[in-house]
C-alpha cells in the first residue's frame, strides 16, 4: 500500500511554495494569476503570469489575489491554488494518494477566507487539511527550538505584510502584523522616480531597483543604476541614472514602520522572556529580509543580536512541511 503523502503549502502574498516531505520544495512561483476579462478564464498562473505584468493586451489582466496581505479575491486565490496543485500533482503522484496538507495563510485572513482555502485544498483530494499560523511556520522553518520554553522571536518580512511573533513552548506568546513589506517598498520607489524625474516605471522595474541597489542603511558604498521608463512629459521612453542613496531615502519610511512593529512586540514581551531575547536575539526571514544591510541596520536599532534564517524565501514552506510531523505525532498520541 502507498503511504500517505504529506504536503506543506505557503500561500504567500508574493510567492507560493509547495513542499513535499519526500521531495522538498516542488513548486515556487509568484502569487500571480492572469485572467481574460471577457471570458473570465484563467490564462496563466505563477511565473508565466508574472511575466505578463504590465505587458498584456487590455483583455488580459494579471491579478495578485493576495495583495496587501489579505485575500483580496478568494475565488481567484482558490483557482490559482488549484492550478498550481494540478501542476505539481504529477510530480507528487497526488492522484494516487490522499495527502495530508498543512497550509500557511496570511495572518490577516478571515475565517471565511480560511474556510475557502480549506475547501479548495480538500476538493483537490486532500485527506486532512490543517491551517497553521505564519509566525509558527516561519520559526519552525528557520530552525528555531519552538517547543522549548524560551523566547523565539521571528520577524517575517514578506511582500504584503511584515509579521513579528514571539513563540515559546510551541505557542504564540505575542505577535504583531503590519501591512508593510516588499510591495510597499516597490511603490515608494515608483513614487520617488515619478516625483523626481517625471518618469513612470512599472512594478517589476521597481522591484529590480530594490534588489540591486536598495539599502537599509544610510552608511553604505554608494552604487548607481541605469533605469528605463516613460517620460511623463513627452510620453517617450527615457533612461536615467539613479543612486542607492536616493533609493535608501525612498525606503526609509517603510523600514521605520517595520522597525516600530518589532519594537512594540519586544516591549510587550513578558519580562521572563525578555532576558532570552537579549541573549538569543531575533531571527529575520521572508524575502524582504534580503534587502542589503537589513540585518546590520536592525541590530543597531534594537540592540539585540539579529540573525538571518538559513533560507528566508523558503522558511515558511519548510516550516509547514515540518509541522506535519508534529501534527501527526500529536494525532498518534491522541489515539
Ligand atoms: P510572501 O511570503 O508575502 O509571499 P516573500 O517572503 O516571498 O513574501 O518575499 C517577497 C518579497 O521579498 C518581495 O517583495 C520581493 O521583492 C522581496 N525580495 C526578494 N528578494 C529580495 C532581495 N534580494 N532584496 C530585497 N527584497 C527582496
Ligand atoms: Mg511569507
Amino acid at each position: 500500500m502507498l503511504s500517505t503523502a504529506e504536503i506543506g503549502i505557503d500561500l504567500g502574498t508574493a510567492n507560493i511554495l509547495i513542499y513535499s516531505k519526500t521531495k522538498g520544495i516542488v513548486l515556487n512561483e509568484p502569487s500571480v494569476v492572469a485572467i481574460d476579462v471577457n471570458t473570465k478564464q484563467v490564462v496563466a498562473v505563477g511565473a508565466e503570469a508574472k511575466e505578463m505584468v504590465g505587458k498584456t493586451p487590455q483583455n488580459i489582466v494579471p491579478i495578485r489575489p493576495l495583495r496587501d496581505g489579505v485575500i483580496a479575491d478568494y475565488d481567484v486565490t482558490t483557482q490559482m491554488l488549484k492550478e498550481l496543485l494540478k501542476k505539481v500533482s504529477k510530480k507528487l503522484g497526488l492522484s494516487m494518494r490522499k495527502p495530508t496538507v498543512v497550509v500557511c495563510t496570511p495572518s490577516g485572513s478571515t475565517s471565511v477566507e480560511r474556510r475557502a482555502i480549506h475547501n479548495a485544498v480538500t476538493s483537490y483530494g486532500a485527506k486532512h487539511v490543517h491551517l497553521i499560523e505564519e509566525p509558527v511556520a516561519a520559526a519552525i522553518g528557520s530552525d528555531l527550538p519552538v517547543d522549548e520554553p524560551v523566547a523565539n522571536v521571528i520577524v517575517d518580512i514578506g511582500g504584503g505584510t511584515s509579521e513579528v511573533g514571539i513563540i515559546s513552548f510551541g505557542g504564540v506568546v505575542s505577535c504583531n502584523s503590519v501591512r508593510i513589506g516588499g510591495d510597499k517598498m516597490d511603490d515608494e520607489i515608483i513614487h520617488h522616480i515619478r516625483k523626481n524625474y517625471n518618469i513612470l516605471i512599472g512594478e517589476r522595474t521597481a522591484e529590480n531597483i530594490k534588489m540591486e541597489i536598495g539599502y537599509a542603511q544610510a552608511d553604505h558604498k554608494e552604487e548607481t543604476m541605469e533605469i528605463r521608463g516613460r517620460d511623463m512629459v513627452t510620453g517617450l521612453p527615457k533612461t536615467v541614472t539613479i543612486t542607492s542613496t536616493e533609493i535608501y531615502t525612498a525606503l526609509k519610511e517603510s523600514l521605520e514602520q517595520i522597525l516600530e512593529a518589532i519594537r512594540s512586540t519586544l516591549e510587550n514581551c513578558p519580562p521572563e522572556l525578555s532576558g532570552d531575547i537579549v541573549d538569543h536575539g531575533i531571527v529575520l526571514t521572508g524575502g524582504g529580509s534580503l534587502l542589503s544591510g537589513m540585518q546590520e541596520w536592525l541590530a543597531d536599532e534594537i540592540i539585540v543580536p539579529v540573525h538571518l534564517a538559513p533560507s528566508p524565501l523558503e522558511s515558511v514552506a519548510i516550516g509547514t512541511g515540518r509541522a506535519i510531523k508534529m501534527i501527526s505525532k500529536l494525532q498518534k498520541a491522541a489515539k
